[in-house]
């Protein structure tokens, strides 16, 4: 048996045998033993309700999940080189939900594996180099997205902007140039990709992709303004780029309206990808792209991936397209997600402290802020809220450039109830901020 430790051995342990540049969540780190659906379980059996985990997205330790994994474990794990039904019908599956055009799956074994490949197709198909983002975005943790990752190249380590990337201005019509009287203010953010592709022609190089989350994530729970990427989407085209929608941390239903979030800004992306909920915790990627653009690999190098797309893998994204699907979370993320911020608004028309509420589903960033004109960070207070939470057993992260969001991103069997505590929990935070 595993030995088990106390919270403090742990700490001592990871100190002398993990990667030591590892952050832990919270001032006294919690030691997590058990999960079930919207909560999480310490060491003494105390109820944690998580509103931070959008990996467990159906629920933790969802049975139906779990069952497909055990089931197929016990039967056969295997790479992709043999037949086998699982690959296939998740594939289906897959695609089925996106548009028509969408319909060829790479599987891959995280996020960033998945942004990887969705670069190489990009290069392979448009035969051009350089790469175009949104400022404050995360993409990926290998060497060739970190380079295209303002979050890491422009913070702490980072190494600057590398030649080959450009960046375009976030579209936070919160903060930003264009704010959200502006019924322009889509198509204005999208024109700054004039600049970046002339600043890529300038060097001599053309633009492959334009990468964009579908909600930006790190850039602060921002919601893209009406007309955004199909106004971007159109610059970067006629420039021959292709456009990639990173899914990660917002795809399979999480934003309500729609399975996919790009969905609600009418576009069709060239590639997508997608990770974190995609099998519940069980480490999986994927990028789906047209058929055109995947076509761009054969006449040059294969991919393959040793783990990527096996049984297991397939088994429990199937099962967790199938809990999606059954108890209807897509529909409860859209309900659950509108009662919050409605009682998030209601809290902002009585706390100065929250310059603003965003979100779609249940995906919303809560901006703190000490006045409403200078819109100066209230980072602090965001941290003094998520330890007054935990205190009171309700898990929160902050994000954003000034780490001043709040960042709503539960399990989406998140219920009215839950959403009810948590409203009430984050008054008496606020309150006693005041
Ligand atoms: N893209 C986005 C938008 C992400 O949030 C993340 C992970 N935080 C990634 C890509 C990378 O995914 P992974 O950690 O699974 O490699």
């Amino acid at each position: 048996a595993i030995p088990q430790r106390s919270p403090q051995e742990i700490i001592d342990l990871r100190r002398r045998h993990l990667n030591p540049s590892l952050s832990m969540s919270y001032r006294e780190p919690i030691k997590m033993i058990r999960g079930e659906g919207a909560y999480l379980f310490d060491q003494d059996g105390h109820a944690y309700l998580d509103m931070v985990n959008n990996v467990c997205h159906v629920g933790h330790c969802h049975p139906a999940v779990v069952a497909a994994g055990q089931a197929q474990m016990a039967q056969l794990n295997t790479n992709t080189r043999y037949l086998h039904d699982n690959i296939v019908e998740y594939a289906k599956r897959l695609s089925a939900t996106m548009p028509t055009e969408l319909s060829v799956v790479f599987l891959t074994n995280s996020g960033t594996e998945a942004n990887d490949l969705a670069l190489r197709l990009a290069r392979t198909y448009t035969k051009a180099n350089d790469i175009i983002v949104v400022d404050h975005a995360y993409h990926g943790n290998s060497p060739t997205m970190i380079e295209l990752s303002p979050y890491k190249f422009d913070g702490k380590g980072g190494q600057g902007r590398p030649a080959h990337i450009q960046v375009a201005e976030i579209p936070d019509d919160y903060r930003g140039r264009f704010r959200r009287d502006d019924p322009e203010a889509g198509a204005k953010y999208a024109h700054d990709l004039h600049r970046a592709i002339a600043a890529i022609r300038q060097r001599g190089e053309a633009p492959a992709a334009f990468f964009c989350e579908s909600i930006l994530g790190c850039g602060g729970q921002v919601v893209l303004p009406e007309g955004y990427l199909k106004h971007a989407y159109a610059i970067a085209h006629e420039a021959g780029a292709v456009c990639i929608a990173d899914e990660v941390q917002v795809g399979f239903g999480r934003a309500g309206s729609h399975f996919w979030a790009f969905e609600d800004q009418c576009v069709v992306p060239d590639i997508v990808t997608m990770g974190k909920p995609i099998c519940n915790g069980h480490p999986m990627g994927a990028v789906v792209t047209r058929p055109e653009i995947a076509q761009a690999f054969m006449n040059g190098m294969e991919y393959f991936n040793t783990f990527a797309g096996n049984p297991v893998s397939c088994a429990m994204g199937l099962a967790v397209l199938d809990v999606i699907e059954q108890e209807k979370l897509q529909a409860n993320a859209a309900s659950v997600g509108e009662h919050i911020l409605q009682g998030l608004r209601a809290l902002q028309s009585e706390f100065k402290l929250i310059g603003d509420v965003r979100g779609t589903g249940l995906f919303i960033g809560v901006e703190l802020v000490r006045d409403h004109h200078a819109l100066t960070p209230a980072t602090d207070e965001a941290n003094a809220v998520i330890e007054y939470l935990k205190a009171h057993r309700i898990l929160l992260s902050t994000d954003g450039p000034y780490d001043n969001v709040l960042k709503l991103k539960p399990p989406i069997v998140f219920s009215h109830e839950n959403a009810e505590e948590f409203l009430q929990r984050l008054r008496e935070a606020l309150t006693t901020l005041q």
